[in-house]
């Protein structure tokens, strides 16, 4: 079938049992009668992406209006479940997952409906880095800055997106949300406004099991200048002088190089009387990250084999990222949008892949030498070790969702990154079993290869209670894929 041709409900199904055999790229318009109609893509072929996840929808849809979505849900023999959604499709893990069933790109439904004063509505397809720039050139910004543009506003609204956090209560992109418009299993439109703060809570980090999200309502603020540090430290300092790193004042992102002994700490303070400085340091960092990590990224993981050469070449790039951060120690002042990084449209490009876990603030000087001991450990075993490098973000306690990971009170995140060439995969395995011993909590969106004790320990009553609310809301599973049914029940 041709983009654009029109074909009946009936029609579909038989569209559907084509799209089993391995299909080439193109689109096919459904029609749904009175004029609303959608566009089908196929996409990729469906099995192991580039990232090595695995998944099988049945039929990819592109909806343009959320009416299309509650006729999918509706119709059950036409639409086979799982009913999934997909954004950007940047998750770290398998929470997308299409199972046989259908999925829903939500990149149609991507108009920024209306900027207030303090808020912004937009429905669910459009990419917080639109967003973020439209409201620059209305000098607002949100709440929070992602460091990274390809986030879909649906995905933020129900999924785990922690950030450097300047706040109590603030520290989950989720928690941005003050409106959400939804579409229940059965296919009914529901509206929940931060009045309703429990229900939003269990909204927020529902994955796309209790309803489909097509529009929000997010909170912001006037733009405001960021001031940034940076202080280079060896672990050893770092643990000495962790109690004054905290208790200062303002966000904190660690970058971290276990086999270089390197804690790299930025500090972001806001600072509305800062002249900008424009001192083109961050810019190189941006593209630092953006351009030559990715860069090496296909080389490290597809042409140099050798361990010599390929250690060579990965501490080259963290050479030059560290030289751009000793460069920019002197301290520069941006706001918030200009750290913002673009990556390519499909995830699997950008060749950049991490693991997040949380631990509390309180451990985190212990959690990191255990961390450097394992690393370490492990490379002598495996002679694999994280190319890139590891991340970390202060978190404070932020109870907007349920499955937010500083729930219970102040953390840090942990972030193993990589390009994903050989032996990530089995590093992760280990490294999964090492932070839930040490009290780790994980996402469901950015950990990879979780295991359901992993949740069970990490999340316990939380995880009683949605799996109970999942089972009411959606008594035949229409919206369940088999990781979450593996994972939560
Ligand atoms: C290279 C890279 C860099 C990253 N950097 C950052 C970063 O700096 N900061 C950060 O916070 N995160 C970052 N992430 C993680 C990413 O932002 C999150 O995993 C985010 O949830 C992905 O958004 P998405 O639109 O791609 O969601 P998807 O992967 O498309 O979907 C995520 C989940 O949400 C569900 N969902 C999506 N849309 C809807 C909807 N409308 N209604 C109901 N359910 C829905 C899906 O079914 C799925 O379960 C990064 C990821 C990668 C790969």
């Amino acid at each position: 079938m041709i983009a654009g041709s029109p074909v009946s409900m009936r029609q579909s199904a038989s569209n559907a049992k084509r799209l089993l055999r391995p299909p080439t790229a193109g689109f096919v318009r459904f029609m749904f009668g009175r004029g609303v109609s959608m566009v089908l893509k196929v996409n990729r072929p469906p099995g192991a992406d580039a990232s090595g996840m695995f998944r099988r929808p049945r039929m990819v849809l592109r909806a343009k209006r959320f009416e299309e979505i509650s006729a999918i849900l509706e119709k059950t023999k036409t639409y086979p479940g799982p009913v999934r959604m997909v954004g950007a499709d940047y998750s770290q893990a398998r929470c997308v997952g299409g199972d046989g069933g259908t999925t829903v790109d939500t990149s149609g439904l991507d108009k920024i409906l209306e900027f207030g004063e303090t808020t912004v509505r937009a429905q669910a397809g459009v990419r917080v880095g639109r967003l973020v720039r439209e409201l620059a050139e209305r000098n607002q910004e949100l709440l929070l800055t992602p460091e990274m543009g390809q986030i879909s506003v649906g995905a933020l609204a129900v999924t785990t997106c922690p950030q450097a956090s300047y706040e109590p209560g603030l520290a989950q992109l989720s928690s941005l949300i003050t409106e959400m418009k939804l579409v229940t299993p059965q296919g009914r439109q529901l509206t929940v406004t931060a009045r309703d703060r429990d229900l939003l809570r269990v909204l927020s980090s529902s994955f796309g099991l209790l309803g489909v999200v097509y529009e929000v309502v997010l909170r912001v603020q006037p733009m405001t200048p960021v001031k940034i540090d940076y202080l280079v430290l060896t672990l050893k300092e770092f643990m000495a002088r962790f109690s004054s790193i905290i208790d200062a004042p303002g966000a904190l992102r660690l970058h971290i190089s276990p086999f270089n002994d390197r804690i790299i700490v930025e500090r972001r303070t806001s600072d509305e009387t800062s002249n900008l400085s424009r001192s083109g340091i961050w810019q190189i960092r941006n593209s630092v990250m953006r351009n030559v990590l990715p860069a090496f990224g296909s080389t490290v993981g597809s042409v140099l084999s050798g361990p010599g050469v390929r250690s060579a070449v990965v501490s080259g790039v963290q050479r030059a990222l560290r030289a751009t951060l000793d460069r920019g120690s002197r301290g520069v002042v941006l706001y918030a949008h200009e750290w913002m990084r673009e990556l390519p449209p499909e995830a699997w490009k950008s060749r950049y892949t991490y693991s997040l876990w949380a631990f509390p603030q309180s451990d985190f000087p212990k959690v990191l030498r255990e961390y450097f001991g394992f690393c370490s450990a492990y490379y002598k075993e495996h002679r694999y070790r994280c190319n890139v490098v590891n991340g970390a973000s202060r978190l404070h306690q932020d109870r907007g969702s349920l499955f937010s990971v500083s729930y219970s009170g102040p953390m840090f995140t942990l972030e193993p990154s990589s390009t994903g060439e050989q032996g990530w995969d089995e590093f992760l395995m280990d490294f999964n079993d090492f932070a839930s011993a040490l009290g780790g909590i994980p996402t469901f969106n950015q950990t990879r290869a979780l295991q359901t004790e992993h949740i069970n320990k990490a999340f316990g009553d939380r995880a009683r209670l949605f799996r109970a609310l999942r089972q009411r809301t959606d008594p035949l599973n229409r919206l369940r894929n088999s990781y979450f049914a593996y994972l939560l029940g």
